[in-house]
């Protein structure tokens, strides 16, 4: 699929159709950008795509095109994550590495897409951690799971 094609009628009228409602703070993309020197010249956005769907499985991340047929429990695998930032104190802390998960949709929770095509509102703490990463890696062992992995029951 074409992805910027398909977008293109929505990013000539309205380049901020992918922030969340209660991205107050954000969008984090753009607040991550500036706090690495980055140029913020791109598509303001909410939604994090799971980087696990771009790169190959645990322990090793290069980067693979990825099928949704390697998904092999699509209603517990998550595709999108919705990073609406509370405020400014919310976005200085997950730009700064005290917290992981911001809290625009409430402490604790977020939306999440699942590959089926459903969405939940969910506590983060629930998401299950795949036994392949490497321990100490929790941040990024999250969304960097294998597609076989269920991330939620
Ligand atoms: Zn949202």
């Amino acid at each position: 699929m074409q992805v910027w094609q398909v977008l293109r009628p929505y990013l000539t009228t309205n380049r901020s159709f992918l922030v969340c409602m209660a991205d107050v703070g954000g969008p984090l993309n753009l607040l991550f950008l500036q706090s690495i020197g980055d140029s913020t010249n791109v598509v303001s956005s909410s939604y994090y795509y799971i980087p696990g769907f771009a790169h190959t499985d645990p322990p090793q991340s290069i980067l693979h095109v990825r099928q949704r047929a390697e998904v092999t429990h699509p209603p517990q695998k998550v595709l999108t994550v919705c990073c609406a930032v509370k405020d400014k104190k919310d976005a200085a802390g997950i730009i700064n590495g005290d917290s992981i998960w911001p809290q625009g949709h409430g402490p604790g929770c977020f939306t999440v897409l699942f590959v089926d095509g459903h969405s939940a509102y969910l506590k983060s703490s629930k998401w299950l951690w795949d036994p392949k990463l490497e321990d100490g890696n929790v941040g990024l062992a999250d969304d960097w799971s294998s597609l076989g992995w269920t991330d939620f029951r």
